[in-house]
């Protein structure tokens, strides 16, 4: 029965998933290189919880045995963990490294999560001691508010495993999917290729940032346009997960935009650092 989950990366989706885990009545160590990124989701987390609590969805003594059940780390401490939810930036070398390092530390048990959005979870399990233990779980952002969550069979992920994962998410309150181990399982790759084409619309000179959002706004019933959600969920992220299509299907339709190419290497990757296609200040 899994009772203490670390989680690895303590960017958005990482706290985000903390924060969720710990209401829920788990154990969690937060763990991030960044001793500034780790002060961040503290504050970030802390944030969200008096949000919740304003809005009656929680008591105030619930956000207190919640947030007593976080510990912020530099690394994984309790090797007695039965869960690593891995949220570490989206890039398939980073992330191999990270499971194969945490491998050796890890009692045999422990099942290994990643909420990647789009990399191959049987590339990522098969540099692991346990394939078999290895799954997607691919939350929304952000975590605390969406409903859905994508659980993903790698090639070897075992029925246990999976029936683990359906149990923990039914414990967060949130809503399954099951997908295949395809590139973008089911939300990106339909999600991402539209939020593609809205930069290709606003590179073309089709339409400026606020008209493209209010259409897709008003003429869709979204609730944030493609722009703006591309900025929410960060442009580096963005671009990661189109090259993973690209490269996973071989097809050209994948092919990411020019612009969003640019927008990384300028180092505007969205709210999380103040500038995408909007200014955060
Ligand atoms: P982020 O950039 O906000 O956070 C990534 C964190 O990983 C950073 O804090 C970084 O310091 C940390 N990190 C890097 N190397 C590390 C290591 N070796 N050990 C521990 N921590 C390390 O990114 P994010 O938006 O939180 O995305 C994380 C993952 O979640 C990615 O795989 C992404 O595709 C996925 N995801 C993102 C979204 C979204 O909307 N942003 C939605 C669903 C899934």
């Amino acid at each position: 029965m899994i009772e203490k989950i670390a989680v690895l990366g303590a960017g958005q989706m990482g706290s985000g998933i903390a924060h969720v885990a710990a209401l829920a009545g788990y154990q969690v160590e937060l763990v991030d290189i960044s001793t500034a990124q780790l002060e961040k989701a503290t504050i970030s987390i802390d944030g969200n919880f008096e949000r919740q609590l304003k809005k009656n969805l929680i008591t105030a003594l619930e956000r207190e045995k919640a947030k007593a059940r976080i510990v912020y780390s530099d690394k994984i401490r309790d090797s007695a963990v039965q869960l690593v939810i891995e949220a570490v930036s989206e890039n398939i070398t980073l992330k191999q490294q990270v499971l194969r390092h945490i491998t050796a530390d890890i009692n045999a048990d422990c099942i290994f999560a990643t909420n990647t959005s789009s990399i191959s979870i049987t590339q990522l399990a098969a540099v692991t001691d346990r394939p078999e233990k290895v799954v997607g779980l691919h939350f929304m952002n952000p975590v605390p508010v969406m409903q859905l969550v994508e659980v993903i069979r790698g090639l070897a992920t075992s029925d246990a495993t999976f029936e683990a994962m359906e149990k923990l998410v039914s414990k967060l309150n949130k809503t399954m999917v099951m997908s295949k181990d395809y590139p973008g399982f089911i939300v990106n790759r339909i999600l991402m290729p539209m939020i593609n084409e809205a930069m290709y619309a606003l590179y073309e000179g089709v339409a400026t940032v606020e008209d493209i959002d209010i259409a897709m706004k008003l003429g869709t019933n979204q609730p944030m346009g493609p722009l703006a959600l591309a900025d929410l969920i960060g442009l580096d992220t963005c671009l990661s997960i189109m090259q993973v299509l690209h490269h996973g299907f071989s097809d050209s339709k994948y092919r990411p935009c020019p612009l969003l190419i640019n927008y990384v290497n300028a180092g505007w990757l969205g709210r999380k650092n103040g500038k995408g296609f909007y200014s955060y200040t």
